[in-house]
């Protein structure tokens, strides 16, 4: 079995330790859209200890905390899925009232197209008060 998260980064590496990495996803007309993915291939959150399990949203949050200070969004959306890739992961996707999906979850319809001015890439803004939170 392969899996894409244990074989490539799934972003542009923002942050790491031996237990998890932070990388950041480019996904058009989503400026900030950052994974939290744990370096184990793990499925579930109940697979960790209870010691992991608490690290990893310890992470979660400082990411949350960060995207809310450089970003100022409308709201945060934490979401684990993994039904397509079946490896323990956190998508953080900071939302705007004008982004293309907007009330809906960024896997729902969408309701209009990315505003072309929507091109910012603050990714690093994050890295450096990622950094500062986690040292
Ligand atoms: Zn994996």
């Amino acid at each position: 079995m392969t899996c894409e998260l244990c074989e490539r980064d799934g972003g542009e590496l923002l942050w790491r330790d031996p237990r998890c990495r932070v990388v950041y996803v480019d996904e058009p007309g989503y400026p900030g859209f950052c994974r939290v993915i744990w370096v184990a291939h793990v499925k579930e959150m109940s697979d960790l200890s209870d010691g992991d399990r608490a690290h990893c949203m310890r992470i979660v949050f400082a990411v949350e905390s960060v995207l809310r200070e450089v970003l100022r969004p409308e709201k945060i959306n934490l979401a684990s899925l993994g039904n397509l890739t079946p490896h323990l992961h956190w998508h953080l996707i900071p939302r705007f009232r004008d982004d293309p999906h907007f009330p809906n979850p960024i896997w729902g319809g969408r309701q209009r197209e990315p505003r072309g001015g929507r091109s910012w890439r603050p990714v690093g803004d994050i890295r450096t008060a990622l950094a500062q939170r986690l040292a």
